[in-house]
């Protein structure tokens, strides 16, 4: 069947990538296979032409200049149908072990077509007939701040936000399971009481269950003691949607997660919705089994990066906005700056000014009165990074060494990579120009223009500016 000559050349182009990475990862080392070759996927292969899939613009341009001879040179001994290799831009939301159909997926942004790929999902769809209650008794309460309108789409989450929101306004079942992922305090449990909330407000009828993975350890353990356990299965068959926020509690616990990997399975051929999210992608989480893990793995994955700092700031005016005070911008962009790793941090610092500013009645919000109020904060995000480690990574990052760095050498591939990383030590450090300098073996001019320099380069290429932004990440 020629759909099956193709899943079979699919598959054998995948594990030839695969091969071939493998070969990259011993020429180049892993830390340059991990910044620039991991990232990349198979994107299609027709016609003797092949398209790897880069996630930015950035490393797109990066693997073409650095890798790409490499990358055919290698190629071209395993398959000799492929006569081109072509770098695209794709972002990087499929997860590796998911088959099935392939999507094209728009974003708000046009220039960002991402691909997805999903599982086919039972195209059976049950009558709910069982609607004898139970499911309430196994909810969570639904936080009401927790709603699309309230969520702010950035680069980011823009990709979970629309999963979410598909899944929310779907009559039918659409990604099965719909997996999230993310560090903490970036948005997951906000975007899953927004479906919860959607999905009870359009549609009253469905019954729609929110529960932590540990609240159904709980209930579970709970069964377990009094010999409940038909009942407990029980209360799930009225549930139409079942989300469970933060499986990684689940590791370890294998009688629990048996009982989970049964309940997901009965209600996934019902035809019933399924949300889940965690702190990593399903084949990074620890102690989880392996069949529950392909499992998890076997519909819609999308992950939620670190907000940047467009996205913190546009969170931070929201926020200000719900609580009532005025932000100056120079507030904003200060904390939007200072705090990057998680988007409750930055809510709690804004409560933290806000009350500041309330109590003692009359007090502007000011640069001046945010740095006191956050000294603490702030100063334990200033001791973190020091130049050396911002010029180890930024080096590691370019597969260029620290020597090279601080060089005399002018060569764009080892001057851009001193530039950003000045342009860190400028932000993420409280030391001055000169003493930056000296860490280069540069004056305090150099380390001016380079800064000025970047800030250009940021504004001008979205894709420089993601990649400032992962080592700003990886140095927080
Ligand atoms: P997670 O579950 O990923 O740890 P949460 O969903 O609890 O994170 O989010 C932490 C806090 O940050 C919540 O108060 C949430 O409202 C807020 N938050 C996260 N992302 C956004 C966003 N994009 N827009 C508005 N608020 C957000
Ligand atoms: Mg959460």
């Amino acid at each position: 069947m020629a759909q099956e000559a193709i899943i079979n050349e699919d598959l054998s182009i995948n594990s030839q990538w695969e091969e071939v990475c493998g070969q990259l990862k011993t020429e180049f080392g892993q830390t340059a296979f991990d910044s620039w070759l991991k990232p990349l996927s198979i994107s299609s292969f027709n016609d003797g032409v092949l398209r790897i899939g880069a996630p930015t613009a950035f490393m797109k341009n990066w693997v073409i200049t650095h890798y790409s001879d490499r990358i055919h040179r290698i190629w071209e001994r395993k398959n000799p149908d492929i006569k081109t290799i072509q770098v695209v831009v794709q972002s990087m939301y499929n997860s590796p072990e998911a088959t099935g159909t392939q999507l094209s997926f728009r974003g708000g942004d046009d220039s960002l077509t991402k691909r997805i790929k999903i599982s086919p999902t039972p195209q059976k769809m049950y009558e709910v007939a069982n609607n004898f209650g139970g499911a309430d008794a196994l909810a969570s309460k639904l936080n009401p701040a927790y709603t699309f309108e309230n969520f702010v789409v950035g680069k980011t989450n823009e990709f979970a936000y629309a999963a979410a929101r598909k899944v929310a306004e779907s009559k039918s079942v659409s990604f099965n399971p719909l997996f999230l992922y993310s560090g903490v305090g970036l948005g997951k449990t906000h975007l899953m009481h927004a479906v919860a909330q959607h999905i009870k407000q359009c549609d009253p009828e469905r019954t729609v269950v929110y529960i932590s993975a540990e609240q159904f350890l709980y209930k579970f353990v709970n069964a377990l003691r009094y010999k409940d356990t038909d009942a407990f299965k029980e209360q799930f068959r009225s549930v139409d949607v079942l989300m469970i926020d933060d499986v990684q509690f689940l590791a370890n616990k294998t009688k629990t997660q048996d009982e989970f990997f049964y309940t997901f399975n009965s209600l996934i051929e019902s035809g019933k919705q399924i949300i889940l999210s965690a702190d990593k992608s399903p084949n990074d989480l620890d102690g989880i089994e392996n069949r529950l893990k392909s499992r998890l793995n076997s519909g819609l994955v999308a992950d939620i990066m670190p907000a940047d700092f467009d996205l913190r700031l546009g969170i931070l005016y929201k926020k200000a906005e719900q609580l009532g005070i005025t932000l100056p911008e120079n507030v904003a962009e200060f904390l939007a700056q200072k705090i990057s790793s998680s988007i409750r941090e930055l809510e709690g610092s804004l409560k933290r000014i806000a009350a500041h500013s309330m109590l003692l009645s009359g007090h502007e919000i000011t640069l001046d009165m945010t740095q006191d109020v956050l000294k603490d904060m702030l100063r334990s995000i200033d001791r973190k990074t020091t130049i050396d480690e911002i010029q180890k990574k930024v080096a590691e990052y370019f597969n260029i060494s620290v020597k090279e760095m601080q060089s005399s050498r002018r060569a764009r591939n080892v001057a851009r990579p001193r530039q950003i990383a000045m342009y860190l030590a400028k932000q993420l450090t409280s030391r001055s120009l000169p003493e930056i300098g000296r860490k280069f073996d540069r004056d305090h001019t150099t380390v001016m223009h380079a800064v000025r320099k970047v800030e250009e380069l940021v504004l001008e290429d979205a894709s420089m500016a993601e990649s400032v932004e992962a080592l700003r990440r990886t140095l927080e």
